[in-house]
């Protein structure tokens, strides 16, 4: 049996572990002594494999190219060459006659390295010539990247995972890690046990909330009257840090007018919670030694998700709570590879390593290594992946590229992303398994999957780590950067890679703060965490030491703002809130999980709609009742689950399953700061099956 080195494809926890292959097939994995796991592994690390051989649990794996000539008519199995002649012939024709912004690409942060999206992203930028790319980030985190740039600088976290369980206080704030993050959760138990308090606040009692020393529900989608609350208590009661506020940050004056107004009474009703929880959190916060603010989707996937990100870095600077190895910001990313996807400039706005489209000087460093004639590379922000279905609408969109994503099944209002995909004049879609989305492309490409290339992964908390292949690609498959440079070069601007570390090794020369990064430096279980600027720089596991903030004057930006209530508010005819969760068995949209023996046993169709017993009962449903769950966008069937964690008035389920899809229900409403979508908080009611 050989064992072969690789980072879990699962989540943003970055856990290292080996591959146990015979006889050419993937038989098993075991956890090994990775900087963030320890050895230790979740049940997706340890039972997520078997996809990789092509199970044939819930969908089979994509073996070979395949085109759809015409609208209306079947997939066809077709060689390579004729499947890239024909897509690269279809690209040339729409970008001459719509232009280069008529084409929207999407790259992947689930199993392929930032080596495959560094390719693509220069495909976009280099050949096709736009900013058009974008990735599930915006669906998750993009409120956290965002909002973090405008105010401390760099839009990842600042902490390490390792130094959670050395913090002395952690409050998570609209996080869930246990389903998440199993290995983070761990890490926050670990702090627990070393003496740490633990905070937590969410509507719902989640796992973590039966060992934390203060737990606050609140209502849903109150987040930034909360916050807000927060910070007014940590100034009200002289709790804030005036030298360091004074010597690191901007804005302090006009950052208190607004904070001022919110006292913990004045937001008691739009939170649901005791006024007296929120001085009490805010003091044990401020008055800790090293606190540490978590959060998760349940900040970012709101309204106003920038502007809670805003308001949480704020807190951590007038707190002095940031900057040190165990007080900081830990918005912990979702997808395995979420952080190297924007690392890698899968971004509208920012090229590789956060460098600004709209900086010239940063073009121009592009330009002059790729081999462009001074001025080609697009200087204006392209579309995000939320602006599609009106981007389609309007006839701005023409071409959609997918690659690794499925966003009919993870985007919301699910009928109204059918009807943009299928009003595309050109459907590309590269993949391991045949996907909701897939079913639809006029193109298929069979990509690798995680444990058959090679590469590097980012974890959530910026550490480079290599990955290995453990056996060779199914099939036709080709390596991802392979199809997009053999595309490119079919498109006319040829590239020419031999390996990942050939792309590497570019990634480096062009991003100042990646460039210590060597392969040689991440092999075995070795590692590298952004910034490390020098080949000697062994990497940086705290952000923002000593107050220098990645801001043009090194100081903190703080940015206060007023509270508006969600889009969509219950009534009489949907009186219960919607929110999307997760699933801790399951991953993304559950073509690889689904695909795996032991995880595919751990739930089924139809899912769950979780529900407090007395709002189930009122609607005379008992436990595991089929029930229709319905919004103004349309109505699933799936199974109660009665759940005395469930706050009153809402409902949660998850988007993963194709039947009882909460995604056919959530509308299209997104945080105009980030063109995220409101995906935690829409009008829903529930009925027994027996009602209608
Ligand atoms: Fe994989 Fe995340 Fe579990 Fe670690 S915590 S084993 S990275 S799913």
């Amino acid at each position: 049996m050989e064992k072969h080195m690789a980072v879990c494809p699962y989540c943003g926890a970055g856990c290292k572990l080996n591959l146990l292959v015979d006889d050419g097939m993937v038989i098993g994995a075991e956890g090994i002594d990775g900087v963030t796991n320890e050895g230790e592994l979740c049940l997706k690390g340890l039972s997520g494999f078997d996809f990789i051989n092509d199970t044939k649990i819930l969908t089979p794996r994509i073996l070979h190219p395949m085109i759809r000539r015409e609208k209306g008519g079947e997939l066809e199995r077709v060689t390579w060459d004729e499947a890239l002649d024909f897509t690269a012939q279809r690209l040339t024709e729409i970008k001459e006659k719509y232009g280069p912004d008529a084409i929207m690409l999407t790259g992947s942060s689930r199993g392929p390295g930032n080596e495959a999206n560094f390719v693509m992203q220069k495909f976009t930028r280099a050949c096709i010539g736009t900013n058009n790319i974008d990735n599930c980030a915006r669906t998750c985190h993009g409120p956290s990247v965002i909002g973090l740039m405008d105010t401390v600088g760099s839009g990842a976290m600042s902490v390490s995972i390792p130094n959670l369980e050395n913090a002395d206080l952690i409050m998570l704030f609209g996080y869930n890690p246990s389903a998440s993050h199993p290995i983070v959760a761990r890490r926050i138990v670990k702090a627990k046990e070393k003496g740490a308090k633990i905070i937590v606040v969410d509507p719902r009692s989640i796992e973590t909330a039966r060992i934390a020393d203060l737990y606050i529900q609140i209502k849903n989608g109150c987040n930034l009257a909360f916050m807000n609350a927060f910070a007014n208590v940590i100034v009200s009661e002289n709790m804030h840090d005036k030298a360091f506020i004074d010597a690191h940050t901007n804005g302090f004056d006009a950052w208190w007018e607004t904070i001022k107004n919110y006292t913990p009474e004045s937001v008691a009703e739009v939170c649901g919670c005791d006024p007296d929880d929120i001085r009490k959190a805010a003091r044990m916060y401020a008055t800790a030694p090293n606190s540490v603010i978590g959060w998760g989707m349940g900040v970012t996937q709101q309204r106003q998700g920038v502007k809670v990100v805003h308001t949480i870095a704020a807190i951590a600077c007038v707190a002095n709570q940031i900057g040190r190895d165990n007080a900081g910001l830990a918005p912990v990313r979702g997808q395995n590879n979420v952080q190297g996807s924007c690392d890698m400039g899968m971004w509208p706005s920012l090229l590789p390593g956060y460098q600004k489209v709209e900086n010239p000087e940063m073009r121009a460093k592009f330009e002059k290594a790729w081999g462009l004639p001074a001025g080609t590379l697009p200087a204006e922000p392209g579309f995000k992946l939320t602006d599609l279905p009106h981007g389609v609408k309007e006839g701005k969109i023409r071409a959609f590229y997918n690659f690794g994503e499925d966003p009919l099944q993870t985007e919301p209002d699910s009928a109204d992303m059918k009807e943009t995909l299928e009003n595309l004049d050109l459907l590309i879609s590269q993949d391991i398994f045949m996907t909701q989305t897939t079913a639809l492309a006029d193109v298929v490409f069979p990509g690798t999957s995680w444990g058959e290339h090679d590469g590097v992964f980012s974890a959530s908390d910026r550490t480079f780590q290599r990955f290995t292949a453990a056996v060779p690609p199914k099939g036709e498959c080709k390596h991802d950067w392979q199809i997009f440079q053999e595309l490119s070069t079919r498109m006319g601007y040829p590239m020419h890679y031999e390996d990942t570390e050939e792309i590497w090794n570019e990634v480096r020369e062009l991003c100042p703060n990646f460039y210590g990064a060597t392969y040689e430096k991440m092999a075995g279980t070795g590692h590298a965490q952004w910034p490390v600027p020098t080949l000697e720089c062994p990497g940086t596991p705290t952000l923002y030491k000593n107050g220098q903030f990645n801001t043009a004057d090194k100081k903190a930006i703080l940015m206060a703002h007023d509270f508006v209530e969600p889009t969509e508010l219950p009534d009489d005819a949907y009186p219960l809130v919607l929110c999307t969760v997760r699933e801790v068995g399951h991953y993304s949209c559950r073509s690889m999980t689904g695909n795996c023996k032991v995880l595919s046993m751990l739930a089924d169709e139809p899912g769950y709609v979780h529900i407090n017993p007395a709002d189930a009962e009122a609607r005379n449903i008992r436990d595991e009742d089929l029930v229709w769950v319905s919004s103004r966008r349309g109505k699933v069937i799936t199974r109660a689950c009665l759940d005395e964690r469930i706050n009153k008035g809402a409902v949660y389920m998850t988007y993963q399953w194709w039947i009882g899809k909460c995604n056919d229900l959530t509308m299209h409403v997104t945080d105009p700061l980030s063109g995220t979508p409101e995906d935690k908080y829409s009008a829903c009611e529930v009925h027994s099956i027996d009602d209608q």
